[in-house]
């Protein structure tokens, strides 16, 4: 039996994994409103003796605890360098979870760690090349090339969400402008239909959302777009252009075999991965195409833990 835990902005969601890839049981709690390290570790570590217990299980029939994080995890020690969602400096998560348990602990980037946990046990084929596309709140993303989780030379590749698409265009939380993810990360398509919204658009949206511009999210505006809501229809479009033009451009680079798309915006949307494709498909070059196939994540919130659970 194994452990992944998958830390979120706002949540932590851990469970027991068997050797076959299947979660046995899980449990989620929530991050709490204060996310400094110590007191996440503790609540890691509460949840973690608490399902011990109620399983009746021993820490010693635990071969390997898996953690998911966002963020950048340095090489060797696998100290949690940064997290943006919890910004966490140098957090030596890794070291003091072994020194508790006494059971192996490896850390992975969150999505580089779903993407893997798709590759392994989520797909009905083999693929040597696979790409994960997880548009969240931003946009992270994971490469296996030849069978390997390709993490770069200070671990820190794969940043799918921050390859630039247009120099000149939105600006990204990471400092620089026209990131995959300042057009395609979910909180800055809802930000953008929000403002006009604020300053006193109506229309299918404001029926669609209610009014409730706090629980707006991008389900609510791929809808809208169906209805030929003029704000969202310029909106939408646009998003699926770039993400389009993005998974084009990492099927020139990679000539991926699949492309696995998960995360809330495609989660929480209905058409979004076969109109993506369709833009990707008048964008990358023919040779490129053959025979990749696009793909909805089947494993859902379960890919991180699963995947960090069985990463190495
Ligand atoms: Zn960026």
């Amino acid at each position: 039996m194994r452990i992944g835990i998958d830390i979120g902005g706002t949540k932590i969601l851990a469970g027991f994994i068997d050797d076959s890839g299947s979660v046995i049981s899980k449990r989620k709690v929530p991050v709490g409103r204060d996310k400094r390290y110590e007191n996440v570790k503790t609540a890691i570590i509460d949840l973690l003796n608490d399902m011990l217990r109620e399983k009746g299980l021993h820490r010693r029939s635990i071969k390997k605890i898996g953690i998911a994080c966002a963020g950048q995890i340095e090489k060797g020690t696998q100290e949690i360098l940064f997290s943006p969602n919890l910004k966490w400096k140098n957090a030596p998560l890794k070291a003091d979870m072994e020194k508790y348990f006494k059971i192996g602990v490896f850390v992975e980037n969150d999505v580089n760690a779903a993407t893997y946990g798709e590759w392994r046990f989520g797909l009905n084929s083999k693929p040597k090349d696979m790409i994960g596309i997880y548009p969240g709140t931003g946009i992270g993303g994971g490469i296996i090339a030849n069978g390997v989780l390709c993490r770069g030379f200070a671990n820190v590749g794969g940043e799918v969400g921050h390859i630039i698409l247009n120099p000149f265009g939105y600006r990204c939380n990471c400092g620089n402008y026209g990131c995959f993810e300042a057009y395609c990360g979910g909180s800055y398509i809802v930000e953008r239909v929000k403002r006009v919204m604020r300053e006193g658009y109506r229309g299918k949206i404001w029926e669609i959302a209610r009014g409730d511009l706090k629980g707006l999210h991008a389900g609510h505006i791929e809808e809208a777009w169906m209805m030929g809501d003029d704000l969202c229809r310029r909106i939408w479009a646009e998003v699926i252009e770039y993400m389009g033009a993005g998974m084009a451009s990492l099927v020139n680079l990679l000539n991926p075999e699949i492309i696995v798309m998960g995360g809330g915006v495609v989660y929480g949307t209905k058409y979004l991965v076969d109109e993506a494709k369709k833009a990707m498909e008048k964008r990358a070059m023919k040779a490129s195409l053959e025979g990749l196939s696009v793909e909805r994540g089947k494993l859902g919130e379960d890919a991180a833990i699963i995947g960090a659970a069985f990463a190495e």
